[in-house]
């Protein structure tokens, strides 16, 4: 009998997002920390993140205080990012202006720059979010960024995320910055490739060997589109299945979670209407609001991952043929209810 071949065999390293993949907000995400866990047994893994703020070593904490046992130099934040191409551009010891958290100027040290927090002559800006930027930070940044200084936004996630709601994040920082000095921003956190690339070369491997997993489409699997390298798409974030019918970005495979990693990707088959994998048969009606999924062979519980498989080929295939955006959200909801039962019951 041949051994199923499981995904991660054909890479050479992975890179990781954090929220929404690994965990949510204290919590780490089922079955994340385990396969991430046995992955490493194969292949080095990265966490990359868009927040800036915080020092790998702190992001690094917080993976190994839900059981995964992370190092900082295992973690890449935008700001390492934004460092690492200001640094090479500029000699060694050239003043930075690091506007934002403490991950920001440790990271301009890192790349052997020298941050400085104050002066408007620094020829460099890197502008990353911070809990402790003020005003008076912001009105620094842009006299620089108004008399030429270089201008690095680490990531323009316009809100934060908090329990109390949410808040500006590093866009309507850098908008701020942008209004008053008339100055535009080189974006490097995701979607630009620039982290994946970054990545690739602290691990020491070429980048068509990375996988990169992650939850949103417009930031992890864009940047993986525009890097022109593959990516898993997991349904444990912000993003499902519905919101692949507006999305100009399209991974290279999709799963409910991170199990996915350590199995073969389901060998999904069509037939006119009919999509079948392993134990799931999807029809679609002309002219029916939803999608018919059935499940055999083991019909109780369908498998999470193979219903995500299912889903994710069937609104592929639909849009390939042509099928408009609406009628593709409202086939992705009928999925992502599916595999809301699918989880709930496993
Ligand atoms: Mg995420």
């Amino acid at each position: 009998m041949i051994e199923p071949t499981p995904l991660l065999a054909a890479y050479r390293a992975v890179v990781c997002d954090l929220d929404g993949v690994v965990y949510r907000g204290s919590q780490a995400i089922p079955f994340a920390v385990s396969a991430l866990a046995q992955a490493r047994g194969f292949v080095p893994v990265t966490f990359a993140t868009n927040n800036a703020s915080r020092h790998p070593d702190e992001v690094a904490a917080a993976l190994c205080s839900i059981g995964l046992e992370t190092r900082g130099t295992d973690v890449l934040t935008s700001a390492q990012a934004g460092a690492a191409r200001l640094a090479r551009d500029f000699p060694a010891g050239t003043p930075v202006l690091a506007v934002g958290g403490p991950g920001v100027a440790a990271a301009v040290a890192e790349a052997g720059l020298t941050p400085v927090t104050g002066g408007t002559d620094a020829p460099a800006v890197l502008q990353g979010w911070g809990r402790e930027v003020t005003v008076g930070d912001l009105a620094t940044a842009s006299i620089a960024v108004a008399r030429g200084a270089r201008w690095v936004a680490t990531n323009t996630d316009r809100t934060l995320p908090t329990a109390a709601g949410l808040v500006p994040g590093n866009g309507t920082l850098v908008a701020a910055v942008r209004e008053a000095s008339g100055g535009r921003p080189e974006v490097v956190g995701k979607p630009s490739p620039d982290m994946l690339h970054e990545a690739a070369r602290r691990l020491g491997v070429a980048l068509a060997g990375v996988l990169v997993i992650g939850d949103r489409l417009d930031t992890d699997i864009a940047a993986a589109v525009g890097a022109g390298i593959d990516s898993l798409w997991v349904l444990t974030g912000v993003h499902g299945l519905a919101d692949l019918a507006g999305s100009a970005f399209t991974p290279t495979y999709a799963a409910a979670d991170l199990r996915a990693v350590h199995q073969s990707p389901p060998v999904v088959a069509r037939d006119a209407m009919t999509w079948t994998t392993s134990g799931l048969t999807a029809r679609v009606n002309e002219g029916a609001t939803g999608v018919e999924i059935d499940s055999w062979g083991r019909p109780d519980i369908p498998d999470p991952n193979a219903l995500v498989a299912l889903g994710f080929r069937v609104l592929v295939d639909l849009r390939g043929d042509g099928c408009p955006a609406e009628r593709l959200a409202v086939l992705g909801e009928s999925f992502d209810a599916s595999l809301h039962c699918a989880v709930a019951e496993q």
